[in-house]
């Protein structure tokens, strides 16, 4: 027998050489009919695989991240099937899932596949997992797996296996097709219900513009019909709040090819909505004992030599920067940490001073491939809400409420009500692997867990995702799309105090290392504005929205009423423009309604008579006359509400 424990710490004993289906099947039917994968240990395994020792065993459902990519992976492995049943002699590359599918890049010599293909080609896929086929495991040996698809024809399977250790080579095979992959796969071909190709693209073999350009086939498949109905309404929806396009509608930003890929350029409806943000961040922060400094955007080689930063960023990244002195290096800065170690360590420290909260608005820059720029998502040079805490190790749960605190008020302010805190903790199997002291990092994860416990937040707490320096907490939070985005991340660091000798004198007047906290309830503004426009579908809350009130005369000879309240407006701190242009008033309000802007003022003869305004608002319509005093505290009360 063989004992295996479930997530619920509750141990069973098994017959040895049971699998996860049998273990599925013991707890009840309805589950295993569920069950796609399992981890076993650390490893996810096909649920067919037999278990051979005492063993930790989560059973994987559609639910779980790896249970998807079991899922999707397979399904590449489908189409592949259907492939080579409608283009025989097709050459494979690799077949991986992804984020939201799953891609194939093929060889389909002179033959094209095009948009066009992908119904004939679903159709066979469905044909196929109609069969239910079984993906069955086969270890093989390195010369026969060669000899298979040398035979075969297919040379990038014969590359990439002549790449892979003997004895470590399993093949799956499904129905007719036989692929070289270390899996895992869902039980049977029959779980795949739901079937959508969704583009085909170009794809260098290995990365490698040297070498042939393969066909990559992007699809998409799930369990149930409704869920790739509600999948594909969702993509509809996301195409509509494409930060790029409504940036680009909104005129919040830009690109320009001369001035470089992946750099934003902000135009002035933008500036004014990134600077409010930032001026609501920096008040907070003052109120929360936050000193503000400022660093350059360079600073030596030899800095971020010290930090650690040049070996993670250095050769892959922006260049150093020469100067006519011989030997002299600088950097554009890829992390603000190092310039805030430099002034925590600018003279001696005492415990006295201690928590030291200091917090810069701080551009970066790292060089991102051009392929994986996106938008103000993914760019070349953006600006975080950088703060540094340095602590003794008892202030450490303090700070952590503090910081909690703070970033759950600023995403409560921008909108954000759907979210959950992840904990990434130690890998307790490799204690070796980290630095600092056993008894710190105890203290600090037990600081974060009942940080989180006392704040309330819902937490999913991950053993091994710790990064080497600390345990850390990441806010994940769900869009208006119910995608999953991390924001704000709170990040206990033993290392950059060792490595900048950073100390304070304690009450016991010894020298004693602090210990710091990275944290950006922001993360970059760039990337969060990125969201918050696809989250608000650009409409923004009232107190950050560039333009609050659009004021609409009737006609040319309203122009100067309009102008009046405008300035009525502004002297109440509100925010809006005339338009003053020679176009009939319905005009006005359908531009006013493309800009997103939240109220429309329409002014005319009655309006200038009576000292009223006629208020309509973006989506819902006609809110009939206000008087102007009430109109402004109606406004006033909208902007604190959220
Ligand atoms: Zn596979
Ligand atoms: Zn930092």
């Amino acid at each position: 027998m063989i004992n295996i424990t479930l997530p619920d710490g509750s141990v069973r004993p098994y017959p040895k050489g049971s699998t996860a289906m049998d273990i599925a099947l013991s707890i009840s039917a309805g589950l295993a009919r569920n069950v796609l994968s399992a981890k076993v240990n650390d490893e996810v395994w096909d649920a067919s695989r037999p278990i051979h020792t005492d063993a930790r065993l989560q059973l994987l459902t559609w639910d779980a991240p790896e249970g998807k990519a079991t899922f999707w992976h397979s399904s590449a492995h489908l189409m592949a099937e259907a492939l080579e049943a409608l283009y025989p002699g097709v050459k494979f590359g690799i077949g991986p899932p992804i984020d939201d599918g799953f891609y194939y890049d093929v060889d389909t010599g002179d033959r094209q596949i095009s948009s066009e293909d992908f119904s004939r080609i679903e159709e066979k896929m469905r044909e196929l997992a109609r069969q239910k086929n079984t993906y069955t495991r086969k270890e093989v040996g390195k010369a026969d797996a060669i000899q298979y698809f040398k035979e075969k024809g297919d040379e990038y399977k014969v590359e990439l296996l002549e790449e892979l250790e003997d004895g470590q080579i399993t093949f799956y095979e499904q129905g007719n097709f036989v692929d070289l992959c270390k899996g895992p796969h869902i039980p049977d071909t029959g779980r795949i219900k739901a079937i959508k190709l969704m583009k085909v693209a170009g794809a260098y073999w290995r990365g490698d513009e040297t070498r042939k350009q393969l066909t990559r086939i992007y699809g998409v498949t799930f369990p149930k019909q409704k869920e790739l109905d509600e999948h594909l309404q969702m993509l509809e929806e996301a195409k509509k709040r494409d930060h790029r396009k409504l940036g680009a509608e909104l005129e919040l930003f830009m690109f320009s090819e001369k001035v470089g890929a992946g750099l934003p350029i902000w135009l002035p409806k933008g500036t004014a909505l990134r600077t409010r943000m930032e001026d609501f961040l920096k008040k907070e922060q003052i109120k929360r004992g936050y000193q503000p400094v400022i660093t350059p955007h360079i600073g030596k080689k030899d800095l971020y030599i010290t930090s650690g930063h040049y070996a993670k960023y250095g050769e892959d990244s922006f260049q150093p920067i020469h100067t006519p002195r011989e030997g002299e290096e600088f950097l554009l800065k890829p992390m603000n940490c190092p310039h805030h170690c430099e002034i925590y360590g600018h003279r001696p420290r005492s415990y006295k001073e201690l928590p030291l909260r200091i917090a810069e608005f701080g551009t970066v820059y790292r060089y991102e491939q051009s392929g994986e720029l996106h938008g103000l998502t993914r760019v070349r040079g953006f600006t975080q809400d950088d703060a540094h805490l340095f602590c003794t190790p008892d202030q450490l749960k303090d700070e952590f409420l503090g910081v909690m605190d703070l970033t759950m008020h600023v995403l409560r302010k921008l909108g954000f009500q759907n979210y959950t805190a992840q904990i990434s903790l130690r890998d307790p199997d490799n204690p070796d692997k980290y630095i600092g002291s056993n008894e710190n990092w105890d203290k600090a994860e037990e600081a974060i867990i009942e940080a989180t416990e006392e704040a309330g937040l819902s937490t999913v707490t991950v053993m091994g995702e710790a990064a080497f320096y600390g345990p850390k907490l990441d806010f994940m939070v769900k869009d208006a799309l119910n995608r999953s985005w991390q924001l704000g991340t709170i990040q206990v660091d033993y290392n950059l105090p060792e490595r900048f000798e950073l100390e304070y004198i304690g009450s016991d007047n010894q020298p004693h290392r602090p210990v710091m906290i990275h944290r950006a309830p922001f993360g970059s503004m760039e990337r969060f504005i990125g969201v918050l426009i696809e989250h608000s579908a650009g409409n923004f809350p009232l107190w950050l929205t560039p333009d609050q009130v659009a004021v609409l005369p009737i006609s040319d000879r309203h122009n100067d009423y309009a102008r009046k309240v405008l300035a009525q407006l502004s002297a109440e701190g509100l925010r809006g423009y005339v338009d003053d242009r020679s176009e009939k008033v319905n005009r006005k309000i359908r531009d006013a309604e493309v800009q997103k802007t939240p109220f429309m003022a329409i002014v005319g003869d009655k309006e200038a008579e009576s000292g009223a305004l006629s208020i309509r608002k973006h989506g819902e319509g006609d809110l009939g006359s206000m008087k102007m005093e009430d109109f402004v505290d109606y406004l006033h009360k909208l902007e604190e509400e959220i």
